[in-house]
């Protein structure tokens, strides 16, 4: 059985998909780069936008188109909030409702001779890499406790659930054979540990002692927050960023939404434009370089020009590096789809998209003009690009020897206004 595996959307579904191939690895199915040469194919969808439903059925269609014969597996978040969209679809043999890898695997290999001879199911619950092997993805909790009024994400995962930090300790190990970086994964990492202690009592586990445990644990990687909230970084966890010597990096991508109060408040969002901004400048104050990130929601139904005014200067006032800029789109069940009064046009949303994503162009290019000269240790990503601890894209010229996923180190130059860095 050869199968081909489609991903879209965030790095937890990144995640599932390698639980897909491992799982599916175990039963003897081959994984293939096209579908024209694949039995089967597994498309991993996101429901983050409009935009994200749509392309997985333009890439359910044109697989299909591709190879007629192919059996088309949906699952994801998607396919979870939608399911019965996916049904009707006459190119999909059939829909899993998230991201179990047993219930994915069962659509395509339920006959395993691998099953026959095995009580147990098949499948490790642990993960031994990740492909390509160049930075690899360490789930540590799914879902989140939040209710923030426009994201289908958390009605497609439910509530936050923690892994078990040994389970989590020893995947890193076995990761760390095949990686030199892991990122932390999952829906809303700044809850980890808060299922792991019984109600009431004070909470044993969280994500600062889990990073600790693995910095100390897992010597031979470089480790990777991913998307942490602002009021969920803790002085433990920047005394980490601060000082593990770079073995923790320094980058962060820390949703942001909105730059006012009365949005952010509209959104359902627990923190201020004040949180956010003391935080981040606490951070930044204390660290010598930093690649930070944000997600940035225009056009929420209600926001008015001065709203977006005050995301614009909040924006211009911290050292991003980078942003996501989302246009509002409603998504069905949550709080943001029935709020028909006040929904801003898509010209509006359009324009003030396009106005901070110049925005945060202007301050990224800042940023590597001012990295130009320093040291940086880059993740060979393929035989043309890496990437740095703090995030930065770079062009890779010289040694054509260098292997996949190998760490370097070597000063930034630049070319053209491309960031280079020779090996
Ligand atoms: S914090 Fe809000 S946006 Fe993030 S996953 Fe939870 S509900 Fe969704």
């Amino acid at each position: 059985m050869k199968v081909h595996l489609i991903t879209h959307g965030c790095k937890a579904n990144q995640y599932d998909t390698e639980t897909f191939r491992q799982e599916l690895e175990a039963r003897g199915a081959q994984i293939v780069d096209e579908p024209e040469e694949a039995d089967a194919c597994v498309v991993n969808t996101c429901t983050v936008t409009h935009q994200a439903d749509r392309t997985a059925r333009k890439d359910i269609r044109s697989a299909k188109r591709a190879n007629p014969d192919l059996q088309i597996v949906v699952a994801g978040c998607s396919a979870a909030q939608r399911t019965e969209d996916y049904v009707q679809m006459p190119e999909v043999a059939d829909v899993v409702e998230g991201h179990d890898q047993i219930e994915v695997a069962d659509q395509i290999a339920p006959e395993s001779p691998y099953l026959d001879t095995h009580e147990e199911p098949v499948g490790a619950e642990l993960l031994d890499e990740h492909k390509p092997r160049t930075r690899g993805w360490l789930k540590i909790q799914d879902g989140c406790d939040r209710n923030c009024a426009f994201c289908a994400t958390k009605l497609a995962r439910g509530d936050s659930r923690s892994r078990d930090p040994d389970d989590i300790v020893d995947e890193a190990k076995r990761l760390s054979r095949s990686h030199c970086e892991l990122v932390f994964t999952g829906i809303h990492i700044g809850h980890y540990g808060r299922d792991l202690s019984p109600r009431g009592e004070p909470q044993e586990h969280t994500l600062s002692t889990l990073t600790e445990r693995l910095l100390d644990e897992v010597p031979d990687v470089r480790f990777r927050l991913g998307s942490i909230e602002a009021t969920e970084i803790d002085d433990r966890m920047i005394n980490l960023l601060e000082h593990s010597g770079g073995r923790l990096v320094p980058h962060l991508h820390v949703p942001m939404q909105s730059g006012s109060n009365s949005v952010l408040r509209d959104m359902r969002r627990w923190h201020t434009r004040e949180d956010y901004r003391d935080r981040m400048r606490e951070i930044a104050r204390r660290l010598p370089y930093l690649g930070l990130g944000a997600d940035v929601m225009v056009g929420f139904p209600g926001e008015t020009e001065e709203d977006f005014a005050q995301t614009r200067e909040l924006v211009e006032q911290l050292p991003f590096t980078y942003l996501h800029v989302f246009p509002f789109s409603a998504r069905e069940g949550t709080a943001a789809a029935d709020m028909e009064e006040d929904r801003v046009s898509p010209e509006i949303k359009g324009k003030r998209s396009r106005d901070l994503r110049e925005l945060a162009m202007k301050k990224g290019e800042r940023y590597r003009e001012r990295r130009v000269g320093q040291a940086a240790e880059i993740v060979v990503e393929n035989e043309d690009y890496g990437m740095t601890e703090d995030y930065l894209r770079v062009e890779l010229t010289g040694d054509p020897d260098q292997r996949l996923g190998d760490l370097m180190y070597a000063p930034l130059e630049m070319e053209d206004s491309d960031l280079i860095a020779r090996i």
